[in-house]
């Protein structure tokens, strides 16, 4: 029996359950060792039956003295009754609605019982214990219980699978391990932080003998984890920089003209990202960055300089977005930036085509941008086609999306060994911890401050209470001839929501996607029809099709509505400046720096703009949370917020990074995370292929094979 044994051959491991554990991604012996309880019961303290006090979680052993099952009148509930008594006295234990329980148990039986004392009518009673039979009294060593009179593991719930039968299959998976069991954290890690080995550290971590020994050693696998991680991002990082892209010499003076050229100052910040982009550039190998930055921050010139120092090179540039409008949008700043310096645009999307502001068949444009004639081609996912080949592509810059995997940029050029550079823009600030692990592969340029001139968005909390008083208000500004958002909340995912069970997690997406739909549908009909009946109020949502999507946005850009009603899966990243009001319905469902991003939708023209945040349980610490929005401006400070109270899903999302739960804790743990960074750096430096660690190498091609599931 070894970590690589296929669950078929565990004995008492049966077909049913062998399909749950596979729903969880266990397949192996391995798997399930490695499947953690995440918190324990302690029924350390066994006490004489005495002793045991009314109202308290108790934990005694004893003998049945008898035990039967009764039926209940009024409840029609079978209740198992049992007599249990030690030296020292007896108490009465009932289980409620188990009467095949009866059948485990006669008179005379010896047993551990650890469960809450309560009080009915009829007297005290242990209520439904926790139970463990013994079978030979004389024979057994305190260190055989599994259930009951220790600390006991509770594994995260799933259906079929109880925490009993866990404990019940993996005690003796760890009695039958080998003691050489194949441990890939390197000898001299775990002397030096002094872990426990390998073995010891999974008996202690599903059975411990203390708390201080179970932190002890979750410590240990959550190092594992992370280095592991540092791991595979420091060699992504290294494989990249071996590759070929074109090198790009910075034109200097040419920065300057295009920055003079500008209708306003740019900002320090825009300044150093510029520069560290056009650095990057001039190397042969790919740049591999991530331009962040909040919404309305500037990103767009920064992009745009790149791409004219790269165009007057001779070189051409891609450029994605999410969604048609954007993709118009930046169609439209892109010509209006570069009108000066001659650049011939194109754009590509689902419906049209176009060329140098001229309509164009796809077939001509395809042409043209292997040819090298378009400069610059902007577009939607309709870019990434296997037909769209560039004929000498050197930089691809991708908005609002945090990858593109090296691979597909590779496709889009039409010489085969080069890999284009990368710029990624975002709005999504990266808290530190996350921007040295699992962002780890890119490197970083930060734009802090907004330009210069913006006004402050004026952020409101709004209880049930103060919900008309904020509907008046924006009744006031829609009749000033603003426009207004209302975003509706987010639905939650059901609490059977399971890491590693992808069929669940798209189960789960799409279901929460309808729920949404549905939310969204009935905001809009209240809003319509109820309460501004008197305005033109537009719906917006996933399940649109895109055409539907474009039209609304179009005539809500173009002023033809007043409020327009969506959910928050849509990405309202359009730039309106007459829209003043960001109405946000559920807002504590929503991390700080998602909410932030919505505030960032509004606040463009001219005029004050101010965001609601509705709340229906304005509760002591929601308040307090949605107060930092007032308070703070700063998407950064904010992320590391939401960080620090709502973990690291918020910024992972849905994405599978096969990160176990431990290690996700862990990642907001700004000093682990440097040192096992700095751990994977040091063995790296010293054998880059890892030539004298296999084990490590193994679990790195686990660790790669989990994320291409995604
Ligand atoms: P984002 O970072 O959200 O993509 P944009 O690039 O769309 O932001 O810029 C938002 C607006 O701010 C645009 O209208 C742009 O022209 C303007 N802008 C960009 N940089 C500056 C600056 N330094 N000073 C004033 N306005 C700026
Ligand atoms: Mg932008």
């Amino acid at each position: 029996m070894d970590f690589f044994t296929p669950l078929e051959k565990i004995p008492r491991v049966g077909p049913q359950y062998q399909k749950r554990l596979k729903r969880l991604g266990i397949k192996t012996v391995g798997h399930l060792l490695f499947h953690f309880p995440h918190r324990y019961e302690d029924f350390s303290n066994v006490i004489p039956i005495s002793e045991v006090k009314r109202g308290e979680m108790v934990s005694v052993q004893g003998k049945i003295l008898d035990i039967k099952n009764i039926r209940t009148f009024r409840k029609r509930m079978v209740l198992t009754q049992a007599l249990v008594g030690d030296t020292s006295g007896s108490l009465q234990v009932i289980w409620f609605n188990q009467p095949y329980l009866i059948n485990n148990f006669k008179k005379g039986d010896f047993l551990f019982l650890a469960g809450k004392m309560n009080q009915s009518k009829s007297g005290r009673y242990l209520s439904s214990p926790a139970y463990e039979k013994i079978s030979d009294e004389l024979r057994f060593k305190n260190s055989d219980l599994i259930h009951t009179g220790r600390l006991v593991p509770v594994y995260p719930e799933t259906e079929g699978l109880s925490s009993r039968w866990l404990r019940f299959i993996i005690r003796p998976l760890l009695d039958q391990l080998k003691d050489e069991v194949s441990d890939p954290l390197p000898d001299y890690l775990t002397k030096k932080y002094n872990f426990l080995d390998l073995k010891e550290a999974l008996w202690q971590i599903h059975f411990p003998d203390s708390l201080r020994l179970a932190q002890e050693s979750k410590k240990r696998f959550i190092f594992e984890e992370l280095f592991i991680l540092s791991l595979f991002v420091l060699r992504e990082r290294t494989k990249l920089a071996k590759e070929k892209s074109v090198s790009v010499p910075l034109n200097v003076g040419l920065a300057k003209q295009f920055v003079k050229s500008l209708p306003f100052q740019l900002t320090d910040d825009q300044k150093k990202a510029s520069w560290q982009i056009l650095k990057d550039l001039e190397r042969p190998f790919p740049m591999n960055r991530l331009l962040q930055g909040d919404v309305g921050s500037g990103k767009t010139v920064v992009a745009a300089m790149a791409a004219l120092n790269t165009v007057k090179t001779g070189y051409q540039i891609a450029l994605l977005a999410p969604t048609e409008i954007l993709t118009q949008q930046h169609y439209q700043t892109f010509n209006l930036l570069l009108k000066k310096n001659k650049i011939s645009i194109g754009l590509i999307t689902g419906k049209e085509n176009k060329f140098k502001n001229k309509n164009i068949k796809r077939k001509g444009l395809l042409r043209k941008t292997k040819s090298g004639e378009v400069d610059i081609l902007i577009g939607t996912h309709a870019l990434v086609q296997k037909e769209v080949k560039f004929g000498k592509l050197a930089l691809v810059i991708v908005d609002e999306q945090h990858r593109f995997g090296v691979e597909q940029r590779a496709g889009l050029c039409q010489q085969k060994d080069l890999i284009p550079h990368f710029l990624s823009m975002t709005a999504t600030p990266i808290p530190r911890t996350l921007s040295l692990t699992i962002y780890g592969d890119l490197d970083l340029s930060l734009i802090k401050e907004l330009p210069k001139g913006r006004k402050k968005i004026i952020t409101e909390i709004i209880p049930p209470e103060k919900r008309n008083k904020a509907y008046n208000f924006v009744r006031e500004q829609i009749k000033k001839g603003r426009q207004a958002f209302v975003i509706c909340p987010r639905i939650e995912p059901s609490a059977t929501f399971q890491e590693n069970n992808f069929n669940q997690i798209n189960l789960e997406k799409r279901d929460r996607g309808w729920a949404e739909v549905k939310a969204a549908k009935e905001e809009y009909k209240k809003l319509a029809e109820k309460i501004f009946p008197e305005f033109k109020v537009a719906l917006l949502h996933g399940r649109m099709k895109n055409e539907e999507k474009e039209k609304i946005m179009k005539g809500f850009k173009k002023g033809k509505t007043d409020i327009l009603v969506s959910t928050s899966v849509i990405e309202v990243g359009i730039d309106i400046a007459n829209a003043t009001i960001m109405l946000i319905e559920g807002a504590d469902k929503f991390g700080l720096a998602q909410l932030h991003q919505f505030r960032g939708r509004v606040g463009r023209g001219k005029e004050q703009s101010f965001c609601f945040l509705m709340t229906d349980f304005p509760s002591q610490k929601t308040s307090q949370r949605l107060r930092a929005l007032i308070k703070c401006n700063n998407g950064f400070e904010l992320a590391e917020k939401d960080l620090e109270i709502r973990g690291p899903g918020d910024f992972i999302g849905q994405r599978q990074w096969g990160i176990p739960n431990i290690a996700m804790d862990a990642l907001k743990d700004i000093s682990l995370v440097e040192e096992t960074r700095k751990e994977a750096k040091e063995i790296l430096e010293k054998d880059s292929h890892l030539k004298k660690y296999p084990l490590l190498r193994e679990k790195l091609r686990e660790f790669r094979e989990k994320i291409h599931l995604e």
